[in-house]
């Protein structure tokens, strides 16, 4: 039976205990969302004690279904005001499993100031140990210091300085499979700051003694069923782009189409964007050392993941990814992507979200605070953020603080949350995703670009967008969606391996029901929460200004936008 820990930071207080009825068949995103609906009241303040944070694994963690450590932390956002579930690799839902834990729900806040770490010990036992002689260590130094601590093997879940200051754009931090390196990140909608308001700096997970077996209805079957599904995707994999290159590989496509968002969304098209696509980024790789093809977490035979060096082969980052490339890049009109991996290591370290920080930055050139392109500017930016300095402050509010204080005509947000590294001009069933998401403009949620649509046309795009929508729900909930692509011409099988460790049905509608549940279920909190239908809109200028590089506009209109959501 799996188990939940209860950590309660107003008590400094650590129960073990079975995994609620409801959610021992649910795993990431859908676990979050019945978890949140149910135990988080909509309208709390979110870095008050009512809100929670919610750690937990996913529907096949502790087997052997690739991709199945994906990490989900969940909580009511600082940042968009809404339901937020933000997921991430690397090595923490795997040791989680290995202990036999599915979930770790965080309640309340402390009743003086502190730091504490979550301590979950080799015999299982789980602990908080003050952690005061860590406040304002940041990422890298902190992981270092508990892999020193602890063993190699260890996972580490930690903000940095940015989730101590309880800034909106702070990101969680999560520890790569194997290096180690806190590279991997729940970076999106703030909740490191939540982690920051309960005092909370890390989760440490020792691999146990002995490791948590799982308990199958139906063992063969699952074994079965759980390795054609793999064949499938590594088979996937072999012609995959993001296997055989990154997710940078997305750039070439992006560049080419006017999808890639170019000097704060303006629509231009970018002709340098082949100096930051694939080719550079295979080509720097190999002349400073570094390289491609790692898995984040164990068992990933997807391995998109990356070790990116300097000209020197000094390492400068890993989990080097299109969105920050993107928004750190083009979007700030920069095309040195040596300068683009300075900066992820620099949001990494400090805890940022890279997209959030990126699309800041790119306000504050639209703006005139600093000039496109002027990296040393980026940099020092960057180091206000680090040094909070009081501009640094306002960065760490996130892109709509900024663009509203330097009064900036072009903000890139919906629900307060900027945009991933898609121009929604340009990719229509994307920007339908951005403006209905409950979770704000997101990369993951419903990304239509390179399906079977005319991209910037509008036929097929809604359709696009409701069909991902749902899919990404029931992926977030069990695998890691880059694997999850693969094994679309077998869906069936995912319900099939459902009924082999749960029992009940194999058909697919079970895993379909998942994904229409979870969306659903995320609207009505974020209804809760205050939400109305003018919070699923672009911002205006999409509607207006014409893409200079396809002549497009965001030209879905609000009934459209409107009946997505009609399951009847
Ligand atoms: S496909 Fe990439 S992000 Fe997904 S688990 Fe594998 S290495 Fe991690």
């Amino acid at each position: 039976m799996w188990s939940k820990l209860t950590v309660n930071m107003k008590k400094l207080t650590v129960i073990k205990d079975k995994i609620d009825q409801d959610l021992a068949e649910l795993g990431g995103r859908s676990l979050i969302a019945q978890y949140m609906i149910k135990r988080i009241p909509p309208q709390c303040d979110p870095l008050g004690s009512q809100n929670r944070v919610v750690i937990c694994t996913g529907i096949f963690a502790g087997t052997k279904l690739t991709t199945a450590h994906r990490l989900s932390i969940g909580s009511k956002s600082p940042l968009t005001g809404g339901i937020k579930e933000s997921n991430s690799g690397g090595n923490a839902a795997y040791q989680m499993a290995n202990q036999g834990i599915k979930m770790i729900e965080v309640l309340d806040v402390p009743e003086e100031s502190g730091l504490w770490i979550l301590h979950i010990g080799a015999d299982g036992n789980a602990t908080l140990k003050d952690a005061a002689i860590y406040k304002g260590c940041n990422n890298y130094e902190f992981s270092e210091s508990m892999k020193e601590t602890y063993g190699d093997a260890c996972a580490v879940i930690s903000i940095g300085c940015a989730g101590e200051r309880l800034y909106k754009n702070a990101s969680i931090q999560i520890t790569e499979f194997k290096s180690g390196h806190p590279s991997r990140a729940a970076a999106r909608g703030g909740i490191a700051a939540v982690f920051g308001s309960k005092g909370l700096k890390a989760v440490v997970i020792e691999e146990p003694v002995k490791k948590f077996e799982v308990t199958y209805v139906d063992e063969d079957k699952f074994k079965k069923v759980c390795l054609q599904l793999n064949k499938v995707i590594a088979e996937g994999a072999k012609t995959d782009p993001f296997s055989i290159i990154g997710t940078a590989a997305t750039t070439d496509i992006s560049g080419a189409s006017g999808i890639l968002p170019v000097d704060n969304f303006s629509g231009k098209f970018f002709c340098d964007y082949e100096k930051v696509g694939a080719q550079a980024f295979l080509d720097k790789l190999k002349s400073g050392g570094g390289r491609n093809r790692i898995p984040c977490q164990p068992g990933c035979v997807v391995q998109c993941s990356n070790c990116y060096n300097d000209p020197n082969g000094n390492y400068i980052t890993s989990g080097f990814e299109y969105e920050t490339i993107a928004l750190f890049g083009p979007n700030c009109h920069i095309s040195d992507l040596d300068a683009i991996a300075r900066m992820d290591r620099l949001c990494d370290d400090i805890g940022v979200d890279t997209m959030e920080t990126a699309n800041s930055i790119a306000v504050c050139m639209d703006a005139g605070k600093i000039e496109w392109g002027d990296i040393p500017a980026v940099m020092g930016l960057l180091n206000e953020l680090k040094e909070g300095t009081e501009f640094g402050d306002l960065l760490g509010q996130g892109c709509e603080a900024v663009g509203l204080q330097l009064g900036c005509k072009r903000i890139p947000v919906v629900k307060h949350q900027s945009m991933a590294g898609y121009d929604p001009r340009n990719t229509k069933g994307t920007g339908i995703t951005y403006a209905t998401s409950p979770m704000g403009a997101d990369h993951t949620a419903g990304l239509t670009m390179g399906r079977a649509f005319d991209d910037a046309g509008r036929t097929g795009q809604a359709y696009a967008s409701n069909k991902l929508q749902v899919a990404m729900c029931f992926a977030d909930s069990m695998m890691c969606l880059f694997a999850f692509a693969h094994t679309v011409p077998v869906l069936p099988l995912l319900g099939e391996l459902m009924a082999a460790l749960y029992g009940g049905t194999s058909e697919f509608t079970r895993v379909a029901t998942i994904g229409v549940t979870t969306l659903l279920t995320e609207r009505g909190y974020n209804q809760m929460a205050g939400m109305t239908a003018q919070d699923d809109r672009l911002p205006e200028f999409f509607y207006t200004d014409r893409s200079p590089a396809t002549g497009s506009v965001f030209d879905i209109n609000d009934l459209e936008l409107e009946v997505l959501f009609d399951f009847g």
